[in-house]
């Protein structure tokens, strides 16, 4: 073998040689980068499959609602709220918006729940009307951009609801309530028992808010 043979054989070894080593980083980096992609499509599946939801307790510490005999609709929801949720599903997320309470206009309210990106929205209320204790009421707003969905989760919930004897009517309103037309997601607002009716707030501080809170929870562990 002649020196230039050898020097041509070192050569196209040394190429083989590096030729190889690129061809397993690619290896790796096709393994690194398939990592990564599977990583985002695991977590965005993720995100798919997490049911948001909403719950706006209405009022705030400024505007309290009804008030009667020195109790407010705001601190009897606040406490209600707070226990409303048991143990959901691995898929289902509940978001309570504005806890503490912070005053807001309408559409600060709005803009922070539609930056929560939920796929449902409920805001909860007591009633204030003639007809007595043990009602609740369903409302909904047909402007809402996803009005059949409201319906249809509203329709579950007060399936649910309804699970409790001490409601013995919960009806279903089509009003313009403003909050519902301006989230972007199916919305309905729910009003459980009169603020006139004292024996609706002693229910909803007392064996009664156990009550809801199971079926409140069946319904969520249902969505989905
Ligand atoms: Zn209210």
């Amino acid at each position: 073998m002649n020196n230039k043979v050898k020097k041509e054989l070192v050569l196209s070894m040394f190429s083989m040689i590096i030729f190889e080593q690129i061809f397993k980083m690619k290896k790796y980096l096709l393994f690194v980068l398939l990592s990564i992609v599977s990583i985002n499509v695991q977590a965005n599946c993720e995100d798919l499959n997490t049911f948001t939801v909403v719950i706006d307790r209405g009022h705030d510490n400024v505007d309290k609602g009804a008030i009667v005999d020195d109790e407010s609709e705001f601190d009897i929801l606040s406490s209600l709220v707070a226990e409303i949720t048991g143990e959901l599903t691995s898929n289902i997320k509940v978001i309570y918006h504005n806890p503490t309470g912070s005053r807001m206009t309408l559409e600060e309210r709005a803009a922070q729940i539609n930056a929560l990106k939920p796929d449902l929205v409920i805001s909860i209320h007591m009633g204030f009307s003639d007809n007595g204790p043990r009602q609740a009421a369903i409302v909904l707003n047909d402007k809402n951009m996803g009005f059949e969905k409201s319906k249809e989760h509203a329709s579950s919930l007060i399936t649910h609801l309804s699970k409790d004897a001490y409601f013995s009517t919960i009806r279903t309103e089509v009003t313009g309530v403003a909050l519902l037309e301006k989230v972007n997601a199916p919305a309905f607002m729910l009003e459980i028992g009169n603020m006139n009716a004292s024996r609706d707030r002693y229910y909803l501080q007392s064996n009664g808010s156990k009550r809801v809170s199971l079926n409140f929870t069946a319904f969520l562990n249902d969505l989905n």
